[in-house]
Formats: C-alpha cells, sequence, structure tokens
C-alpha cells in the first residue's frame, strides 16, 4: 500500500513558544499534592469531581496516587466567551451524578483564571449540602482574578500567559501534550 509522505502537523503548532511546565515537573507537583490530600481526607471517603474536559489528565494522574477510598464523577461546565477569554456567563452541561448530601467533595479543576467559572460551580454544588467542598487546582492565574475562591490545593501559581496541554486546549486542540506549554498571543 502506498503511504502517503506527509507529517501531521496541527496549523497552530508553531504558536506554542514555550514549555513552562515539563512533564516531569508535574508529576513530581501531583505527587505532593497527593499526599497532602491523602493526609487531610484520612478516614474519609472523597467524592472526586473532574471538571471537564480540561481537568481530565489531572484527575487521572492525581487519584492514582490518593490514599482514601475515592468516588469519581463528573460535571461538564461551559462559559461563553472566545477561546481565550471568559465571559463569566456559565452553564452546566453535564451535571453531577453522585448524590452529594453529606459527602466529602473535592473539585479538580485546570485552572482558575478569572474564578467566575468556579465560582458559579461552588455555589452551585453547596445547595447539595455535602459535608464538605474543597477545590484542587493544577493551575492559577492570581493576576486575573475578578472573584475570590477558595483554592484549597495548587499545583503551580503561573503569570497570565495562554497555556494549553495536558488536558487544557485552545480551540479543543493540544489537550492530548503531555507538557503545559505557552501559546504566543495573536499579533494585532
Ligand atoms: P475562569 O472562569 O476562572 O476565568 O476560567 C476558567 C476556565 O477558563 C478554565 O477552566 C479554562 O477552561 C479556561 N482558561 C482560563 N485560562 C486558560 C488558559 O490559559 N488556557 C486554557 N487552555 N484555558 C484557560
Amino acid at each position: 500500500m502506498k503511504q502517503a509522505n506527509v507529517t501531521l502537523f496541527h496549523p497552530l503548532q508553531d504558536r506554542i513558544c514555550d514549555v513552562l511546565l515539563p512533564s516531569s515537573r508535574i508529576h513530581e507537583r501531583i505527587r505532593e499534592v497527593a499526599a497532602e490530600i491523602s493526609r487531610d481526607y484520612e478516614g474519609r471517603e472523597i467524592v472526586l469531581l473532574c471538571v471537564l474536559k480540561g481537568a481530565m489528565m489531572f484527575t487521572a494522574d492525581l487519584m492514582r496516587h490518593l490514599e482514601p477510598p475515592v468516588v469519581l464523577d463528573f460535571v461538564a461546565v461551559s462559559s461563553y466567551g472566545s477561546a481565550t477569554s471568559t465571559s463569566g456567563v456559565v452553564r452546566i452541561q453535564k451535571d453531577v451524578e453522585e448524590q452529594l448530601a453529606g459527602r466529602h467533595v473535592l473539585v479538580v479543576e485546570d485552572i482558575v483564571d478569572t474564578g467566575l467559572t468556579l465560582h458559579y460551580l461552588l455555589a452551585n454544588l453547596r445547595l447539595r449540602n455535602p459535608a464538605s467542598l474543597k477545590v484542587c487546582c493544577l493551575l492559577d492565574k492570581p493576576s486575573r482574578r475578578r472573584v475570590e475562591v477558595p483554592v484549597d490545593y495548587l499545583g503551580f501559581a503561573i503569570e497570565d500567559r495562554f497555556v494549553i496541554g495536558y488536558g487544557l486546549d485552545f480551540d479543543e486542540h493540544f489537550r492530548n501534550l503531555g507538557y503545559i506549554g505557552v501559546m504566543e498571543e495573536e499579533s494585532a
């Protein structure tokens, strides 16, 4: 069979201008965060709530290092806006399936930027009366915050740059990268 002699690449690939966090650094930090969570939740079951789609890789890697019993669930939220910024209007696209009342819920997010998405989600989850509600976030851009949200466990605080990879996308691409890269700003 004739093989097409082409290299497949994403047209925006050359806009990944920097590796911010190599895979080894991410995994090292995840083990530290998981140890902290395991200590805090000792003797209790965690309902781990992965916020789709961005936090799926982080959740998968984090949960394999957690020692307490874990029940996994997913929630998908969409925030209206452009590909690189949030409008603040949030909608639940796929709701939680577990009953949360009386349980220890740990929300796993990819990145907190303005905080609007998480603020909305936490307010919604609180109405279901969990015994506790905490947040574990891989990345935080503190300089962009518009509303205060509690981040109980954090991977890395980063500068205000648009990042992709390790679950995070640009227009649904690059989620499969094993590292976190920085996307060059579009020149005007
Ligand atoms: P917030 O509501 O905190 O402004 O935004 C949170 C959501 O915006 C994240 O869950 C993520 O989907 C998206 N987001 C914010 N900053 C970035 C970024 O630098 N890269 C990517 N890929 N998504 C981001």
